[in-house]
């Protein structure tokens, strides 16, 4: 390939442009050698030191930790950035998918850029730094895992009164969890309790009760006290039995009265820890069954 056609690719696709003039992507370029690889075949091996760069000019790659897919780069991309990381070794493979050809950088390279350009090479290696960066910080921020878990407090409005008299009644078990609440009952709660919320969502027919039940499938709720007025009808009637639906999936305890709630509490404060739970077989086998979807898929 001519390697005018990778200075002209580097120029007009990717993200050099935004950093670089014209005139200096040239001078980059010419520290890349043109390199192509046949469909299929791996142009980096998970494990191997992290020693070179690439930009890809035509083709597409595939970047496969433990031969599943987890990203697919094509014309403009780079990849293998982690040469400027303290990453040592390749975390993952990159095989073409179809011919495929890159202008590569390798760590020779930059040290003769470096003698070279030195402005211009620190510049370069600045901007994969802050790409890395970025990509570790988003890293981070999707596998965060928030381990706490809350106890959730909801009532309707004719409930109301009845929840604010059991949080009163119940205030020293109820200090000793991590408290949410819908909107209303929460702004209540703390109006007439004084009681402190550790999270608060919307007001259940707002979306309130969805919150809760993605807090459930996100294993963050110990158990939900949810007095549910048996005697109206309620326009997120809908959202109320997705709540309840998740308790089941996920075995979650929840009571609908201030009864239930209260051995709900007691269940709660009792000595958990030691309790062996009762298998939930029905989300088990449910996992299995997804688990031959995706095999087979
Ligand atoms: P609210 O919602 O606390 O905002 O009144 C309760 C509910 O789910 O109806």
């Amino acid at each position: 390939m001519d390697r005018n056609v990778l200075i002209e690719t580097l120029q007009n696709e990717g993200n050099l442009k935004h950093s670089f003039s014209a005139e200096d992507i040239e001078l980059i370029a010419q520290h890349m050698s043109i390199e192509t690889f046949d469909k299929d075949s791996i142009l980096m091996h998970k494990g191997e030191p992290a020693d070179c760069m690439a930009f890809l000019v035509n083709g597409r790659v595939q970047i496969l930790e433990d031969e599943r897919q987890i990203a697919l780069l094509t014309t403009g991309d780079f990849l293998g950035e982690s040469l400027f990381s303290d990453e040592a070794t390749r975390v993952a493979d990159v095989q073409a998918m179809e011919q495929t050809t890159v202008g590569l950088f390798t760590i020779h390279n930059f040290q003769n850029f470096l003698k070279t350009n030195q402005r211009l090479a620190l510049q370069f290696r600045e901007l994969f730094k802050a790409v890395e960066r970025a990509r570790a910080q988003q890293n981070a921020a999707e596998t965060y895992i928030n381990k706490r878990k809350y106890l959730a407090l909801i009532a309707h409005n004719n409930m109301k009164e009845s929840l604010m008299e059991f949080c009163s009644i119940h205030t020293e078990k109820l200090d000793k969890f991590s408290l949410i609440a819908t909107g209303t009952t929460g702004s209540m709660l703390y109006k007439k309790t004084g009681m402190c919320l550790s999270r608060k969502v919307a007001s259940g027919p707002l979306g309130g009760d969805q919150a809760v039940g993605t807090l459930i499938s996100t294993q963050n709720i110990s158990g939900v006290i949810f007095f549910r007025d048996p005697l109206s009808s309620h326009p997120h009637h809908a959202d109320i039995e997705a709540l309840g639906r998740l308790c089941d999936v996920y075995q979650i305890p929840f009571a609908t009265n201030p009864q239930s709630g209260e051995a709900i509490l007691d269940y709660l404060l009792s000595a958990k820890e030691n309790r062996e739970l009762l298998p939930n077989r029905i989300l088990e086998a449910y996992l299995k069954g997804q688990k031959k979807v995706i095999d087979a898929g």
